[in-house]
């Protein structure tokens, strides 16, 4: 019996060993045919050029005012390293004027930060986005944005110093998730003190003393087939009602049509068509809001061609700035 068992465990150490070994070999051509799925399916969509992802699923059940509009979930899954290439890039090409600056979280990992100086600067504006893993398109416009100011000289940008930090949950980003179960929602983590995860922690220790005037925060609403956008319920600066005014009338939510909303209580106050306000303890906005930001949450639609959201999501946020 001793001998027998000693015969299988040799026999399975063996099977093991080449069940390791095959594994070991296999991998690499595993690895391989995915990113060659993937750089298929980036070459299909010419706009993107690696930079995304887009994954689409088709959804039930919610109400929409948008006769015809196709009932799918559009996600954006980011090619981390591929976008941190393009904004370093970015940086490069600014002769000087974008700088890159890192944060290092207690957890071990970097918070990208780019800031756009300016010598006259009269205004600081935070862009904050992928806040939530699984709305990486906030992530995309920022990029698109900071390309946008460092393309443009002669408008009231130059009075604007900026602040980009794209990736704050970076994990939970290249998953897709929404955010990593040990972290909790990096959404409700922004306090002073108390735990919250590392790269919370760096974040709210850098913008600490920081002047801010406006703080965009971008996210998507994954539910959601219309605009909207969340300022504080004490804001009454108007920047959210002129922002979201510049939009067609039908890209805006509205609240009442909204299921999801309709069928659980929100704590969402419904201001006028696409422009909500709340007051969350937590939040990102709220973080910056209590220390004199205007700031607005940003939710772009996930009902909605990627294409599309991406542009209006740009003009939108093209607007706020313009309007500080
Ligand atoms: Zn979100």
């Amino acid at each position: 019996m001793l001998v027998l068992y000693r015969e299988f465990s040799i026999s399975y150490f063996k099977f093991s060993s080449l069940f390791v070994l095959v594994l070991h070999l296999a991998l690499p051509s595993v690895v391989q045919a995915e990113a060659r799925h993937c750089i298929g399916l980036f070459q299909s969509q010419a706009n993107h050029a690696g930079l995304f992802d887009v994954r689409e699923m088709e959804v039930k059940g919610y109400a929409l005012r948008r006769p015809g509009f196709p009932l799918k979930k559009q996600n954006v899954l980011l090619n981390i390293e591929k976008y941190i290439q393009d904004f370093d890039q970015l940086t490069r090409g600014s002769s000087g004027r974008m700088i890159r600056q890192t944060l290092f979280a207690q957890d071990g990992s970097r918070v990208e930060v780019y800031r756009i100086h300016r010598a006259r600067a009269k205004k600081r504006v935070l862009i904050s986005a992928g806040v939530h893993g699984d709305e990486a398109l906030g992530s995309v416009v920022a990029l698109d944005l900071a390309k946008q100011i460092l393309r443009e000289t002669s408008r009231a940008y130059n009075s604007i110093e900026f602040i980009f930090i794209p990736l704050v949950n970076k994990e939970a980003l290249r998953l897709g998730y929404r955010y990593l179960r040990e972290e909790g929602d990096y959404n409700r983590a922004f306090h002073r003190d108390g735990p919250a995860p590392p790269r919370v922690k760096s974040i709210v220790k850098e913008l600490e003393d920081i002047k801010i005037d406006l703080h965009l925060d971008l996210h998507q609403s994954m539910s959601s087939s219309h605009f909207f956008v969340i300022r504080m319920d004490r804001d009454d600066s108007g920047l959210s009602e002129f922002g979201v005014r510049s939009m067609e009338e039908s890209d805006r939510m509205v609240l009442s049509d909204y299921k999801p909303f309709r069928i659980k209580p929100t704590p969402y106050k419904e201001i006028e068509p696409g422009v909500m306000s709340s007051s969350n303890p937590g939040t990102f906005k709220s973080f910056t809001s209590n220390r004199g930001a205007i700031s607005i949450t940003v939710e772009a639609p996930g009902l909605f061609p990627v294409k599309q959201a991406r542009e209006i999501y740009l003009q939108l946020v093209q607007t706020l700035v313009d309007a500080i």
